[in-house]
C-alpha cells in the first residue's frame, strides 16, 4: 500500500485539493483539482498528474463545504487503488502570534483559530469548517494545519508595528502578513533555480484574487504588504487594500453604514470590481472595452509599483522580482504595467519573454532578475504533513 497525503484549501467559494504519494523523495502530486462556485452550482474538476481530466461534476446549489466535502472523500476514496490517506494538510490562513509552525489539529488548536476569524473573515471560517468536516467523516485521520503568517513571523519587530499605543500591539494588534505557504514554496524554488539571485534582495508577487508583496532577503521574509488583516495592501479582485482609515469612520459616523455593511464594501464590493463595476477578474477587465475597467488595471499595477518602492526601502536595494499565482503567472500586460513603473531601477523586461510567460522575463542587461514561478501551496502544505506526521510518529512512522 502506498501512503498518501491530501492538501486542502478550502476558501469561500472554492476548495483546491491535491493528492500526493509519500515519496522517499518527497511529495510525489498524483492528482488535484477545485471545486469552483460553492453556493451556486459547484462545480468540481479534478486532474491527474499527467493532465488527463479524471472526473467533473457539478452540484446542486445548497451543497455547501461540508457535502462537498463528503461526496469528494466518497468518490475519492473508492478510487484510491492501492493507496491509503494517512494524512490531511490544511491552509488555515491566521495563525495569529501563537501558531507559527505546522500543527496537528486537535479540539484545543480549533478553538483558538476560531477566535481568530474575525481577522480573516474571507478565509479562516472557511478553512476550519474544512478540518472540523474531515474530522467527522474521517475521525481517526491526522490533520494538520499550515498557517500563512508563518513565514513572516521572524521579521524585523518595526515591521510588524502600526503606530497605534503600544499595548495593543502586545493584545495581538499588529501586522502579520498573509500568503506565506506561497512565498515559502517561491523561496525554495528560487534556491534551486537561482542560488545567487535567492541570496540577494527579491520582492515575491503573489498576484491572484488575494494579491501581495513580500520582500525577502536570503529567503526571509523581511517586509510585506498585508498587515493585521488580508484587506491591507494592494488593491484586489473585491478587497480594497490600504485605504485611509478615515474613510471607515466617515462611512460609519456620517452615512451610517453598519459594521456589516462597511465590512461587505470592503472587502466583497471594492478593488478591480469596486473601480472598474464590471468584474474582480482580470481577464474579464482586460477584454472589457469599458474606460474604467483599463483604469482599474492601471490602478492595480500602479499601486502594486508603488508598494515595492517601499519594500524595497526595507530590503536596501533590489537583486530579483518574481511574480506567481493566476495573474503574477499569466498575465503578461499587468506584468509589463508593473515593470515599466519600475524602470528607475534598471529593471527592464524582455517583452518577447514576457509575452510567452517564460520563466525569466528580464532583459540581459536589466539590474534586477525577473522571473515567473508557478507558485504550489497545496505541495508546501503537503511538505508540512509530511513533516509534521514525522515529529508525531516519533521516528516510528512508515511513511516510505
Ligand atoms: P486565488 O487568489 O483565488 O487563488 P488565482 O491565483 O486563481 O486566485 O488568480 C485569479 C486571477 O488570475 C483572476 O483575476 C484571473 O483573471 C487571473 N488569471 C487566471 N488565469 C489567467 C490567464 N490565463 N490569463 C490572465 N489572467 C489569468
Amino acid at each position: 500500500m502506498t501512503q498518501s497525503i491530501i492538501s486542502l484549501n478550502s476558501g469561500s467559494s472554492s476548495i483546491k485539493f491535491a493528492l500526493f504519494d509519500c515519496d522517499a523523495a518527497g511529495p510525489n502530486f498524483v492528482a488535484g483539482g477545485k471545486i469552483e462556485r460553492i453556493g451556486n452550482d459547484p462545480h468540481m474538476r479534478i486532474k491527474h498528474a499527467d493532465g488527463r481530466v479524471l472526473a467533473e461534476r457539478t452540484w446542486p446549489n445548497h451543497y455547501r463545504h461540508r457535502d462537498l466535502l463528503a461526496d469528494l472523500f466518497d468518490w475519492g476514496l473508492k478510487r484510491l487503488e492501492q493507496r491509503t490517506v494517512v494524512g490531511i494538510g490544511h491552509r488555515v490562513v491566521h495563525g495569529g502570534t501563537r501558531f507559527v509552525k505546522p500543527q496537528r489539529v486537535d479540539d484545543n488548536l480549533l478553538n483558538v483559530l476560531d477566535t481568530f476569524c474575525p481577522l480573516a473573515p474571507l478565509h479562516q471560517p472557511h478553512n476550519l469548517i474544512a478540518i472540523r468536516s474531515i474530522a467527522e467523516l474521517c475521525p481517526d485521520l491526522l490533520q494538520v494545519a499550515c498557517f500563512d503568517t508563518a513565514f513572516h513571523h521572524d521579521r524585523p519587530a518595526l515591521s510588524t508595528r502600526f503606530a497605534i499605543p503600544r499595548h495593543f500591539h502586545d493584545q495581538g494588534i499588529r501586522k502579520y502578513g498573509f500568503h506565506g505557504l506561497s512565498y515559502e514554496y517561491i523561496t525554495q524554488r528560487l534556491i534551486e533555480l537561482d542560488p545567487i539571485t535567492a541570496r540577494g534582495r527579491v520582492i515575491v508577487a503573489h498576484l491572484g484574487n488575494g494579491a501581495s508583496l513580500c520582500g525577502v532577503l536570503n529567503g526571509q521574509s523581511v517586509d510585506t504588504s498585508m498587515g493585521f488583516t488580508a484587506l491591507d495592501g494592494l488593491m484586489m479582485g473585491t478587497r480594497c487594500g490600504a485605504i485611509d482609515p478615515g474613510v471607515v469612520l466617515h462611512f460609519q459616523t456620517q452615512l451610517g453604514m453598519s459594521v456589516a455593511e462597511v465590512e461587505d464594501l470592503l472587502y466583497r464590493q471594492s478593488g478591480l470590481l469596486g473601480v472598474s463595476g464590471v468584474s474582480s477578474d482580470m481577464r474579464a477587465l482586460s477584454e472589457s472595452q469599458i474606460p474604467a475597467a483599463d483604469e482599474a488595471i492601471e490602478m492595480f499595477a500602479w499601486r502594486a509599483a508603488r508598494e515595492c518602492g517601499g519594500l524595497m526601502a526595507s530590503l536596501g536595494g533590489l537583486d530579483g522580482f518574481v511574480f506567481t499565482a493566476g495573474i503574477g503567472e499569466n498575465h503578461s500586460d499587468v506584468r509589463a504595467r508593473i515593470c515599466r513603473r519600475l524602470a528607475w531601477t534598471g529593471l527592464r523586461l524582455d517583452d518577447t519573454a514576457n509575452a510567452q510567460n517564460a520563466s525569466v522575463i528580464s532583459a540581459p542587461d536589466s539590474a534586477v532578475v525577473v522571473r515567473v514561478i508557478p507558485t504550489d501551496e497545496e505541495r508546501m502544505i503537503a511538505l508540512h504533513t509530511i513533516a509534521v506526521m514525522g515529529q508525531d510518529y516519533d521516528g516510528q512512522g512508515d511513511l516510505d
